[in-house]
């Protein structure tokens, strides 16, 4: 048994319907709810003989908010029941505005969670068409009011950018839009067309903005949320100051441990990763059997660890040390020229990236190495 501190992933795999560009594991239905919620349990005291203590809690999928408060409130009090809950632990749950109801925001509000994540994607009806969303932009705005007069909970927005729709003028509205609700956290996701998705079999018709454009939407974003107080803090995210950065999501990036749950939830401890069958029915039959649901582990060595903690660490404003890393060496002409060219900041031997750096976040660690 370790004490030391965990966050927990817990994939809620159900969906009110499959959006066309969602390559995540979940089912348009909730057929399995119940003996999900059974399962959960049944996973949470596995792990609970070898953890304990627990400081953060999110809940992605799929859609958490279409189990309903109910349910969410069932998995914490399994959760509780288990584990050892930090006094602060960060409580994140992902909502879509359709299930966003008075009662429901009600509901969470009396409970432990403490932040809330709406996937906005859009304030345009055409867009969220596009993308195979189920709710009007209307909708959008009018759960967002509810929202910020019934909670004081943290609220994050997620938004995407680069379909055909998309350009600069519209997208200005999406953020105008998006920071007159004074979200403390948005996370803006460039659309990509993920295998096996809707979008990725359609060949004639177009969804994606011209390439050439999208960083130049990147940019203006990064400009514009600056300017309006938002730290971009990560590639994709932005905090309205530092004890806005959500503390789950920070552990991704910092390679610290966390425990996932339910079908395709990944997990980190130690240098080992490991996920879970991304089949509800094999992962409901495993844990049945009482077996963990696991499909896949790798252990990392040295090597892979360095890398994975440069390519994340240059992920974020923070970047990474230079001298902590043992195996990988880092390119003195390299890093000069990546700093003269705009890509990369110094602070003594700590490299970050610049907004130009985040552009490049897939191919700038290789290019920083020997
Ligand atoms: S984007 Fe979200 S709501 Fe849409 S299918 Fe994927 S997980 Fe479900």
């Amino acid at each position: 048994m370790t004490n030391e501190k965990i966050g927990l992933y817990i994939h809620i795999p159900f969906c009110r319907k499959k959006c066309y560009y969602c390559g995540f594991y979940s089912l348009a239905s909730l057929k399995y709810l119940k003996d999900f919620v059974d399962a959960l349990r049944i996973e949470f005291q596995t792990y609970g003989k070898y953890f304990r203590n627990v400081d953060t809690i999110y809940f992605g999928g799929g859609t958490p908010s279409f189990i309903g408060a109910e349910n969410i409130k069932t998995i914490l009090n399994d959760i509780s029941s288990i584990f050892v809950l930090d006094q602060d632990c960060e409580i994140t749950v992902e909502c879509n505005p359709e299930d966003l109801s008075y009662e429901f925001i009600e509901a969470l509000s009396e409970s432990i969670v403490t932040r809330i994540v709406i996937g906005i994607q859009s304030f345009f009806d055409q867009k969220l068409e596009l993308l195979g969303r189920s709710y009007t932009s209307k909708k959008a705005r009018e759960v967002l009011r509810i929202l910020k007069a019934s909670t004081t909970s943290t609220i994050g927005m997620d938004l995407i950018y680069g379909t055909i729709f998309d350009n600069l003028d519209l997208w200005r509205q999406e953020l105008d839009t998006t920071i007159s609700f004074y979200p403390d956290h948005i996370s803006c996701y460039e659309l990509t067309i993920e295998p096996k998705t809707r979008f990725s079999q359609m060949k004639t018709f177009q969804v994606k903005m011209e390439e050439k454009y999208i960083s130049e939407i990147y940019i203006y974003t990064s400009c514009y949320l600056a300017s309006n107080g938002y730290l971009h803090y990560e590639v994709s995210n932005f905090a309205r100051g530092l004890c806005q950065i959500p503390r789950h999501n920070w552990k991704y990036w910092k390679r610290a441990p966390y425990l996932g749950f339910g079908p395709s939830a990944h997990s980190f401890y130690g240098n080992r990763r490991w996920w879970n069958t991304s089949s509800i029915r094999k992962y409901l039959a495993a844990l049945g059997e009482g077996c963990l649901p696991i499909e896949g582990r790798e252990d990392l060595h040295q090597e892979q660890i360095e890398l994975e903690t440069l390519c994340l660490g240059l992920r974020t404003f923070e970047g990474v040390k230079m001298d902590s890393f043992k195996v990988l060496r880092f390119s003195p002409l390299r890093v000069k020229m990546l700093k003269d060219l705009g890509y990369i900041g110094l602070k003594g031997r700590r490299v970050y990236p610049t907004t130009m750096g985040y552009l490049i976040s897939d191919t700038l660690p290789l290019e920083l190495i020997e």
